[in-house]
């Protein structure tokens, strides 16, 4: 039966077409809470989910892939869409694979674990089109006609997503909460189940490096034995909040943090030693200190309990000081082909300037370094930049500085002091790029802007502001910097019209 589905205030009317005044559901839904339902899957939200139609109803099925018919029992209505439960496959996908991690199902960690990588890859270049196309209203080479006259082969090229050979094991940093199991009252340190805050006990991630997985599991020995109080989300009570490892791939080095409630960790020395004794590579053990009731992990102050307050890595033959605070990009192998890609766009020729917006620790200013004229970084972080400042000297670059600020304000001053770039790179977090730093670009007019985007929905809402001002998207090249996961990097370039 068709339920009452005039769209409108009208058809929204108590009681009309048979549903009961009491009951919660809209009168738009086709289906029921409770109700079992078999529907095709057309496509994946940004989430992983499997997005399923029926009846001109949108059901969204965690588990279920493209392609699968599913039987499936609707769990939320709401007036437009809803959620289902996967309840069997009547029509499974050729690409859907048997989760190699246990503890897949549960995590909130990797999402796409059931979707064999090379459809993976290609999942992930699609969704960077659908966000170009649908939120930046751009033209890509190869989608469908165009109504204004533009031919298929006209538009921006996005090509294949760049994935791993050996797509596992590849992160260089873990940062696991740290709680109380509620079977036993344990300690237990692992990953945030999907959508809550529930902590899933880990002891081995297939996607971090060993070394990491290591430092989590000794971390967790040396709190049990020491019997260590771990932070309680509700009460704002007990010390260990968190822990971080994080390896210099190259390098093999390992840098332990321990976020806690309050300054005092108590048996620090204890702490120390034991952590010494299980892991040789060890060459750094800090204490972030946390007071705040929030989802943020990191405090302000941070205190080196051993050994020193960096750990060296490597990335294409440039030498990186990485301290606990700073950002540093987890796949260096895929690092690597993210920043040639950035240098090869920028279209260096030795003398130009280029600003790198968002610099972090100076990563991409120095692979710049090396082909442009001058550098100027800019971060918010300021230990970020004292590294960057470190990292410059360390590897002998002198053509490269660094300001600690909001990209926002320090880039503007810079162009009020006359610097002129001819190439911006932007690599923002996830929200992408400040208006009134796009603004700043537009009044710049670089030759060329390279955007590095970790968000395809803002990085395709701030190319549409860019394209209005005078720039062109030539093309972009999705990186896949989080196998298994729903995370797609990308490249892009821009370059002035006319
Ligand atoms: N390009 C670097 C870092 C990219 S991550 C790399 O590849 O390693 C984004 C960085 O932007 C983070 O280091 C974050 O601290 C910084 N950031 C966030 N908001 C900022 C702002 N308004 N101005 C400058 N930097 C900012």
């Amino acid at each position: 039966m068709n339920k009452g589905r005039s769209r409108g205030g009208k058809g929204r009317a108590r009681g009309a077409a048979g549903v009961s005044a009491s009951a919660a559901v809209p009168v738009d839904a086709p289906f029921q809470k409770n109700e079992e339902v078999t529907v095709d899957i057309i496509g994946l939200t940004h989430d992983g989910e499997g997005v399923g139609r029926a009846d001109g109803f949108t059901l969204f099925i965690q588990g279920a892939l493209p392609g699968e018919r599913v039987r499936a029992k609707v769990m939320k209505v709401k007036k437009q869409y809803g959620y289902a439960r996967l309840e069997e496959l009547v029509l499974k996908s050729p690409s859907r694979i048997e989760p190699p991690c246990d503890i897949y199902k549960e995590c909130g960690g990797c999402q796409l674990q059931h979707f064999d990588y090379p459809a993976q890859l290609e999942w992930k270049r699609q969704h960077v089109v659908d966000n170009l196309v649908r939120i930046g209203k751009l033209h890509v080479a190869g989608e469908g006609s165009l109504a204004d006259g533009k031919s298929v082969s006209e538009g921006i090229i996005v090509h294949p997503t760049v994935g791993m050979d050996e797509p596992w094991r590849y992160r260089n940093k873990a940062s696991v909460p740290i709680g109380v199991s509620a079977h036993d009252g344990q300690l237990i340190a692992g990953f945030y189940a999907r959508g809550s805050h529930r902590i899933i006990d880990m002891d081995d991630c297939l996607i971090e490096h060993e070394h990491n997985d290591e430092v989590i599991r000794v971390v967790k020995r040396i709190s049990r034995e020491l019997g260590a109080s771990p932070y309680d989300e509700q009460s704002g009570r007990g010390v260990l909040r968190h822990v971080m490892a994080r390896t210099g791939v190259v390098t093999g080095e390992i840098m332990v943090v321990l976020v806690t409630n309050g300054k005092k960790l108590p048996q620090a020395e204890q702490w120390v030693k034991r952590i010494r004794e299980e892991l040789p590579g060890v060459k750094s053990i800090v204490q972030n200190v946390n007071e705040r009731n929030t989802n943020v992990i990191f405090g302000d102050e941070t205190l080196v309990l051993w050994g020193s307050e960096v750990i060296y890595d490597e990335l294409d033959g440039i030498r990186f000081a990485i301290s606990a605070r700073s950002f540093y990009q987890v796949n260096p192998m895929q690092t690597v082909e993210l920043y040639r890609k950035a240098v090869e766009y920028a279209g260096l020729t030795g003398t130009e300037t280029v600003i790198d917006a968002y610099c972090g620790i100076g990563t991409i200013s120095l692979f710049l370094a090396r082909q442009a004229g001058r550098v100027y970084g800019v971060e918010i972080v300021p230990e970020a930049i004292e590294d960057a400042a470190r990292n410059a000297a360390l590897n002998g670059i002198s053509n490269a500085s660094f300001e600690a600020g909001p990209a926002e304000v320090v880039i503007p001053r810079w162009r009020k002091e006359g610097i002129k770039a001819d190439v911006i790179v932007v690599d923002p977090p996830r929200k992408g790029c400040d208006p009134a730093l796009l603004e700043t670009i537009l009044a710049m007019q670089p030759e060329r802007v390279v955007y590095v985007s970790c968000n395809p929905s803002t990085l395709a809402r701030d190319l549409r502001v860019l394209e209005d001002g005078g720039y062109r998207t030539d093309e972009v090249v999705p990186v896949d910097m989080f196998p298994w996961t729903v995370h797609v990097e990308c490249v892009v370039r821009l370059t002035r019209e006319g």
